[in-house]
């Protein structure tokens, strides 16, 4: 057991569940064992060795003023730094951990971002048999601005995508969070936020309500609506936490938000991803909608912007002003240039604010304060006389109480000094004529100084002395020094101090009593000046509201002008919000695209009569870029952007969701098949008749025929029952006859030129389906030998005539009965069975044809399917069927059969069936292995 300093050390570390522990010992903050190890490695400190008693232990140190930076670093790292500070007691010092600083409440980020810190609560009696599934309380503070939003959500999905939507620097799982790894792994493999433990009672319902009614008031906490006890829990647990980790930023916390989920756009985390809203699915920032739209001066600014994109509203009051501001905005160019330049002189207010109440401003943050509170009177001015005057923009300029905002700039403008020094007890820090004694001590202060800067002179002419100097060291302070050829014609009150080689030192009782009063000066100065700028940063913090207040004004305007400058030079217009379930986009483009290509614009109409629609054509023909477009222009309609288009008319909706191919989840090891149902499920549980969905190939991580069943159904489901407004693009082309016999659907198909073989992409949108799908053809160009691509070309056009998915019976029983075929035929959408004469081996375009010619007598309910084959096998391979079949059913496939053909499919929900077709498959694959 260590002793002496590392035994404390030790003992400290031991009362903090912190990463790492920073120890005052003197001047120096140490760390010593482990701790110093790892601050080593990460911030290349160099490590030394403490002996104490007897043994040796690593140590590393940092000085005292350098510690932020250092822990900054370890925090952005994702560690939590405990700190120990030393003071004195009567006997000596002792040490104790004054705070912890950690990835969620640092406040010294210069990152432009915001940085939340969340708490996540879940309904105490739920999940404990694992499959109830939220709601959850939510809470996110970003305490480097003083955001404070809490909600309410409704499952694990909405959950995740509110974490995805805020990335939160740190999470506090509540006490059955902490056990959910479902929970617990999304935050890991989908944030990059650290997770943090904490004291489970903070999240109990009276404590939590306690702590957020003494922090914004009774009233407030009641007037905010905030009746969600799993919120209000998680709030409390941030406020509990923030205060416990001591790093005075609790105070920046000045404003508390709700919002429900009626409020925003559904997106969910794979939407946000799949739209690439503010990273590209390669995970960087380049190329995503915000980069391209993101013209902002003010990092206020840019966060606002990147909110705005990522929580679309639904609330069409709210958006047509937005689209106001911003017409009004895109129309000004010159008085939006000047706006633009007005606001890149404004810092980042809300960071201030923040750094203001925390107690860690210094005067140059003042004085940044100073200077964006000078900003909103110019921004007025910018804004008068223009167009914008009769705008949304001067409403939002009139919103905070700049009569309040002109009197604080004023005190600061009379208070601070321009150039002040970096430390705030020397003083420096504060103008002339600000405080009455304050000025009297330093002329008093300049007084003294100027006896003493004239001492030499007037000692010269007094005592007839050459060679005289009177200066200032740390040593022996004020001093006369003389030179040595007429050291010994000084008076004689004179006394030496020190003989130099070529001079001599003197001091008088004058010179010392000057000496002692110039001393006293400069401490109290400094004293006054630095409890005067105390009280300044008091007044400030006091005034915390109105700065966020200023503070979102220059946000919003910025990110207004920031859509106004893109739409004006991009040639974007502004969206009509229409009232019907209808998308109208007339010569739409997608806003990243265009930006790099030639753009080929497409019209959409999606509505009450055509409110889904099946987007074929070839590989890289562009369907998924329609489709993107579509969705693309959707959200920023409802972010209150303008669009990219010739003229759009959008119906509001309550959610987007988008499924499309899933590579990053295959890169983390979940099979796309079961990642690409998860995320179909969703959308099918989720959607409703007011959403818009846009599927990106269903079913192509399966064999052919479950995938073809599965988008069938699928879209049968979406068509009759959710009505979503929905584009969904396939390579089947066996799914365009699902527009003969569903009445809201439609097929458009993305054209191509093919003349000798060779095919030109047209990328222009087209009513009705391709004639054709074009695998073979990309076999072509990928380079596949002639022969190949020519034998499949033959077998395409042999499966074409067949326009059938057929189930094929097996060899018979054991009493060698009869087989049947059971056909789904695509045209009519339903199934068609036979007695088969064949055999089991009998080839698929002779089964067809026989069913071909009794198709519509036969086409059957599924009850009648079910008699019909209960003792037949399904075969849903497409090779090996004839070995298969002479070896007769296996056990499993005749089960899956029978259970197959009882599925009544006009009562069964898609998901229920796509979970079957599930198991179904892992069964048949367990005969396949037999
Ligand atoms: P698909 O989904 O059919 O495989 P994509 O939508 O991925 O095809 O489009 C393939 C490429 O074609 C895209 O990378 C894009 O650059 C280009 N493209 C798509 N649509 C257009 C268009 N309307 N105008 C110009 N280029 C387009």
């Amino acid at each position: 057991m260590a002793t002496g300093i590392v035994g404390e050390f030790l003992d400290l570390k031991s009362e903090t569940d912190a990463d790492v522990l920073a120890m005052q010992c003197g001047d120096f903050y140490e760390f010593f064992a482990d701790d110093a190890e790892l601050v080593a490695d990460e911030l290349d400190l160099k490590v030394s060795q403490k002996s104490s008693h007897g043994s040796s232990y690593p140590m590393a140190g940092v000085p005292l003023s350098e510690l932020t930076p250092y822990a900054k670093a370890l925090v952005e790292r994702g560690y939590r730094v405990a700190v120990a500070d030393q003071y004195e007691t009567d006997d000596g010092h002792a040490r104790e951990i004054t705070r912890v600083i950690t990835p969620g409440t640092l406040l010294e980020t210069t990152d432009a971002e915001a940085r939340y810190l969340a708490a996540i609560v879940r309904e105490d009696g739920a999940g404990n048999d694992g499959d109830v599934d939220g709601p959850y309380g939510l809470a996110f503070a970003d305490v480097t601005t003083g955001r404070f939003l809490v909600t309410e959500v409704e499952d694990e999905s909405d959950l995740r995508a509110e974490l995805y939507r805020f990335d939160p620097a740190e999470v506090l799982p509540g006490p059955l969070v902490r056990n959910d790894d479902a929970v617990l792994g999304a935050v890991r493999e989908e944030l990059s936020g650290s997770i943090s433990a904490f004291d489970t009672e903070a999240f109990a319902p009276g404590r939590a309500r306690h702590a957020v009614r003494e922090r914004f008031g009774a009233e407030t906490a009641d007037a905010v609506g905030l009746d969600s006890e799993l919120a209000i829990r998680a709030a409390g647990a941030v406020l509990a936490y923030v205060e416990e980790t001591g790093a005075g930023v609790l105070a920046s916390m000045t404003r508390l938000t709700t919002y429900g989920s009626t409020d925003h756009v559904e997106l969910d985390a794979t939407t946000q991803r799949n739209l690439e809203l503010t990273e590209t699915m390669g995970g960087n920032g380049d190329g995503s909608l915000f980069d391209v739209l993101d013209h902002t001066v003010t990092s206020p600014g840019g966060r606002l912007l990147r909110e705005w994109l990522i929580r679309p509203k639904r609330d069409r009051e709210a958006l047509e002003r937005r689209l106001d501001a911003v017409e009004a905005l895109a129309s000004a160019a010159l008085a939006r240039d000047r706006l633009r330049e007005t606001l890149g002189d404004a810092y980042d207010l809300e960071r201030l604010a923040a750094r203001a109440t925390s107690g860690s401003a210094g005067a140059s943050e003042l004085l940044s304060v100073r200077d964006t509170l000078a900003v909103l009177p110019e921004l007025a001015a910018a804004v008068e006389g223009t167009p914008l005057a009769e705008s949304p923009v001067a409403d939002v300029l009139r919103r905070p109480d700049r009569g309040r905002a002109r009197e604080l700039h004023e005190e600061l403008a009379a208070a601070l000094a321009d150039d002040p020094p970096n430390t705030k007890t020397q003083g420096g820090l504060l103008r002339k004529g600000y405080d009455e004694e304050l000025d009297g001590l330093i002329e008093r202060h300049d007084e003294v100084k100027r006896w003493l800067d004239t001492l030499a002179e007037r000692e010269k002419r007094r005592h007839g002395l050459s060679h005289v100097t009177v200066d200032r060291n740390k040593t022996d302070g004020y001093y006369i020094q003389v030179g040595k050829s007429v050291a010994d014609g000084v008076p004689d009150h004179y006394r030496e101090i020190k003989t130099l080689k070529n001079s001599k030192r003197f001091v008088t009782d004058e010179l010392a009593e000057r000496e002692r009063e110039v001393l006293r000066l400069e401490e109290t100065r400094g004293e006054l000046e630095y409890e005067l700028f105390e009280e300044l940063r008091e007044t400030v913090a006091e005034e915390a509201a109105l700065l966020q207040d200023v503070g979102r004004v220059v946000a919003e305007l910025d990110a207004l002008a920031s859509l106004a400058t893109h739409a004006a030079g991009n040639d974007w217009t502004r969206p009509t919000l229409a009232t019907s379930r209808s998308l109208s986009i007339e010569a739409g483009r997608h806003p990243v695209v265009e930006r790099t290509t030639d753009f080929v614009p497409n019209d959409l109409e999606l509505d009450p009569e055509r409110g889904f629609l099946i987007v074929t054509g070839p590989n890289m023909s562009g369907k998924s870029t329609y489709m993107r477009q579509a969705a693309l222009i959707q959200l920023l309609a409802q972010v209150g952007s303008f669009v990219p288009a010739r003229s759009a008319e959008v119906g509001l909706v309550d959610g987007i969701y988008t499924r499309v191919g899933a590579l990053d989840e295959l890169a983390q090891g979940r099979s796309t098949f079961m990642v690409e149902m998860q995320e179909l499920s969703n959308i099918l549980h989720s959607a409703t008749a007011d959403s818009l969905v846009i599927l990106d190939e269903v079913g192509r991580g399966t064999a052919t025929y479950d995938g073809i069943s599965i988008a069938w159904a699928a879209t049968e489901y979406l068509h009759n029952e959710v009505r979503a407004r929905t584009l969904f693009a396939t390579h089947y082309h066996e799914l365009t006859t699902l527009a003969d016999h569903l009445p809201r659907v439609e097929n458009v198909h993305v054209a191509v030129d093919e003349r000798g073989g060779e095919v030109t992409f047209l990328r222009t949108v087209r009513e009705g389906p391709t004639n054709r799908s074009y695998g073979v053809h990309v076999a072509d160009l990928a380079g596949i030998p002639g022969p190949v691509v020519d034998r499949a070309d033959e077998v395409l056009d042999r499966l074409r005539e067949e326009k059938a998915i057929e189930a094929r019976g097996g060899g018979g029983d054991a009493n060698g009965g009869g087989t049947k075929q059971v056909v789904f035929d695509l045209s009519s959408g339903s199934f068609a069975t036979e007695d088969a004469t064949a055999d089991g081996a009998a080839s698929t375009a002779d089964a067809t044809n026989e069913t071909d010619g009794t198709n519509e007598a036969s086409a059957t309910s599924g009850t009648d399917a079910a008699d019909a084959t209960s003792d037949a096998a399904v075969e849903t391979e497409t090779t090996g069927s004839a070995d298969r079949a002479n070896d007769g059913p296996a056990p499993a496939s005749e089960a899956v059969l029978e259970e197959l053909t009882n599925v009544d499919l006009a009562t069964t929900a898609p998901v229920e069936l796509l979970s079957r077709v599930q198991r179904w498959q892992e069964r048949l694959d367990g005969d396949d292995r037999r």
